[in-house]
């Protein structure tokens, strides 16, 4: 069976997830952003966690750690190369290591980009990749801590992933981000009715998460380095691919 999963906000546009399996009543949290907001979804499901998957050491993702570990016991589990900044880490993990959450595995993924070790969690079989900082929907990280290079690695391979995989990120950005995207595709339909639809989501107050891969990969400027339209829209017709990258993320800077 697939994992359920609750998804609430933190802070002004961070989410909290709660993930659980039914069967071994097990669960755990991607991050931990706000221990107010996380506390009443802990009551609210009734899912008490075990453990914290931690995808980066920024202070809008670790700053409930110690005060949950305290309530609940729990183990913080989070990527290697930043063990020294997240409070509380009981276990390191890196890029291809498998846990495991209920009864299925989890892979870790390599994804630096927007912090040198960032990690993301993948459960192949719900179907479901929590990215955090790396992929958003319509937009990407920052880059904070590494080059352009490196962030497109990591977003080549999250495209990668099947399709129909659900994508969670660390924050509510998707209406910024179709505005920017709108000025990089504009030729795209596709992306015209998400920007739409998110429009109308965010209009009513509603979260724009999850997408999909598949989604993504249709509308995502981050991810269309390669389409002819964005690429003459950018005057980089014959650049390498990683350029046009590292173009569309210059301007989403200045945007
Ligand atoms: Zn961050
Ligand atoms: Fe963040």
């Amino acid at each position: 069976m697939a994992i359920e999963i609750e998804q609430f906000m933190c802070l002004s546009d961070n989410f909290g997830v709660l993930i659980h399996d039914r069967e071994s009543g097990e669960t755990a949290l991607i991050d931990a952003p706000e221990e107010g907001p996380i506390l009443k979804a802990i009551e609210r499901t009734g899912w008490k966690p075990s453990t914290i998957l931690t995808t980066h050491h920024h202070t809008d993702h670790v700053q409930a750690n110690l005060a949950l570990k305290e309530k609940f016991g729990l183990t913080i589990i989070g990527p290697k190369a930043e063990a020294a900044k997240i409070p509380g880490i009981d276990r390191q993990v890196a890029g291809g290591d498998t846990l495991h959450f209920g009864g299925e595995p989890v892979r870790v993924i390599d994804t630096p980009g927007h912090t040198a070790g960032h990690v993301s969690y993948h459960f192949p079989q719900s179907g479901v990749v929590f990215t955090a900082d790396t992929l958003f929907a319509l937009g990407c990280g920052r880059l904070f801590e590494c080059p352009p290079e490196t962030m497109f690695a990591s977003l080549k391979k999250l495209a990668a992933l099947p399709g129909t995989t659900r994508v969670y990120c660390g924050h509510e950005y998707t209406e910024a981000n179709a505005r920017f995207a709108l000025t990089i595709d504009p030729g795209n339909s596709a992306l015209a009715a998400r920007a739409e639809e998110i429009r109308k989501l965010r209009a009513a107050g509603k979260p724009t998460l999850p997408t999909t891969i598949e989604r993504e990969l249709e509308t995502n400027p981050f991810l269309r380095w390669h389409d002819a339209g964005v690429r003459n829209t950018l005057g980089m017709a014959k650049a390498v691919d990683v350029e046009v990258f590292a173009e569309i993320r210059k301007r989403k800077d200045n945007f």
